[in-house]
């Protein structure tokens, strides 16, 4: 048998397949979904697409020779420094989205104190806990050190006092979102930046979430702080366009205050038998399509357009917001500085909450407890949301009325008893594969209701948390 059709598949054959492989997927188009989409509407799209599939087969591994991804990618760099208000100098590129950004940033920051600092052998950068995962993922990868600091229990911003506290002579990088994914709220990038001049550090604003969006919220007058390159101490910036910007995914940029501080993103090499290569960013052969798409979205949309947007969801999060912190059985966890609203339940288990919403047709995301944080269902608010509020809140109405009465932790001490004198840095497969199976999950299988799992995990320390997770996704992809 060969591993996929021997003489090819009809066209009709091939959509018609397609088609059947969504049908367990979330069903977003009627705007209950509060996460992964950012749907401009069907006109936009259509646009995106048509841009999209232009592009689709240049190939942004070298720009001489398509030298349309060359206008491009300064075009979008040009836009992005001008929205976060940066000078003549302030350079970027185009990424695959907020992950590769930050990895490039951590990279530069990393390469630039090897060429200053050449003392530093083992470097840290110092994380508020609400710094996005990806700055952990890039400190797996490029081997600098994490140093995790507690954010204010109340506020959920970082403390800059405990930050500069934490900051040692092996410290090359700090790290403040705008907002935080978690809880919404800009952390104090001015003081940061202080502290960052003051020491010599490199600050990275992770803007990923709010990049685009918050110049447009304060323009309508919300209290927005500063957080862009107006900011002193601010080296570079991540901001994403295929979240609050509309663009189809695969779009991010990356800012840097000064080309010297870009130059260590770069990656050349003539050290092979082969073509030339130089890289602006991780991925070598690339298509063209998610910056044509970009390009086409925020020149369709235009700023008149995307301020109207911003107004649609500026009113709903203060209705959603508003709507939770008054209803009894919840509590917002802190006032969203944008769109991104974070609550918990004060009688029920937050994942049956989930699960009960889930049921209803809505997705609400499930975060699990860390640090000064308690397990929180997060929202981030769209304009495809924009008319649902009521709906919303009347159906978490109902459902914080009925979970109030499920019962939950069996299977977490079940869990917890089966981990009693076990080695929790060095658990086998078996004990993981064991864990899981006590917890539902067997071999292949996503189970239906998540409260269980969530549970589990949410009981279990972080480090076993991940070792369970690496298992269960290592023995579902295969
Ligand atoms: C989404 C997000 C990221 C990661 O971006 P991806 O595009 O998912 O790789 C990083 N930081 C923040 C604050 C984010 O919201």
């Amino acid at each position: 048998m060969a591993p996929f059709s021997k003489s090819g598949m009809s066209r009709e054959d091939v959509f018609s397949r397609l088609q059947a492989f969504r049908q367990n997927d979330i069903k977003w188009q009627d705007g209950r979904v509060f996460g992964y989409i950012f749907d401009p509407g069907q006109a936009v799209q259509d646009i995106a697409k048509q841009a999209y599939t232009m592009f689709l087969s240049e190939n942004g591994l070298d720009f001489s020779v398509f030298q349309s991804l060359l206008i491009l990618e300064k075009e979008l760099a040009a836009i992005g420094r001008r929205h976060l208000r940066g000078d003549a100098d302030v350079v970027g590129n185009f990424t695959s989205g907020g992950t590769e950004s930050i990895l490039l940033a951590v990279k530069a920051a990393r390469d630039y104190y090897r060429s200053i600092r050449p003392e530093i052998t083992a470097p840290e950068m110092i994380l508020p806990t609400t710094a996005h995962a990806a700055f952990h993922k890039a400190g797996h990868y490029l081997d600098v050190n994490v140093v995790r600091v507690a954010v204010d229990p109340t506020t959920f911003r970082a403390d800059p006092a405990a930050i500069e506290a934490a900051i040692t002579p092996n410290t090359i990088l700090l790290v403040g979102s705008a907002p935080s994914y978690s809880h919404g709220v800009v952390d104090p990038i001015a003081d940061l930046g202080r502290i960052a001049l003051d020491h010599e550090l490199w600050l990275h604003t992770d803007a990923c979430m709010g990049g685009f969006l918050l110049p447009y919220f304060r323009r309508l007058g919300a209290p927005v702080p500063d957080f862009d390159f107006t900011v002193p101490g601010v080296s570079s910036i991540s901001m994403d366009l295929h979240k609050y910007a509309y663009t189809p995914k695969g779009a991010s940029l990356v800012l840097y205050r000064h080309k010297d501080l870009r130059k260590h993103q770069l990656f050349a090499c003539s050290h092979w038998i082969g073509y030339t290569i130089v890289n602006n960013a991780v991925q070598s052969s690339k298509s063209g399509g998610p910056m044509a798409a970009a390009w086409a979205v925020l020149n369709t949309i235009g700023d008149d357009g995307y301020l109207d947007i911003a107004r649609k969801k500026l009113g709903a999060t203060q209705k959603i917001a508003g709507g939770i912190a008054a209803m009894v059985g919840l509590r917002l966890l802190t006032q969203p500085d944008m769109c991104l609203i974070s609550f918990t339940t004060t009688q029920g288990s937050v994942f049956h909450l989930v699960d009960e919403m889930n049921a209803r047709g809505w997705y609400i995301q499930p975060a699990l407890s860390f640090d000064n944080s308690p397990a929180h269902v997060h929202l981030s608010i769209n304009a495809s949301n924009v008319g649902r509020e009521e709906a919303l809140l009347a159906d978490l109405k109902e459902c914080v009325a009925k979970i109030g009465t499920m019962p939950t932790g069996d299977l977490v001490q079940l869990v917890q008893s089966g981990l009693v004198g076990i080695d929790l840095a060095g658990l086998s497969e078996k004990e993981l594969a064991d864990m899981l199976a006590l917890a539902g999950i067997r071999d292949e299988g996503l189970p239906h209701r998540m409260a269980d799992i969530n549970g589990v995990l949410n009981a279990l320390p972080p480090n076993v948390r991940e070792q369970l997770l690496v298992t269960f996704v290592n023995n579902l992809f295969s």
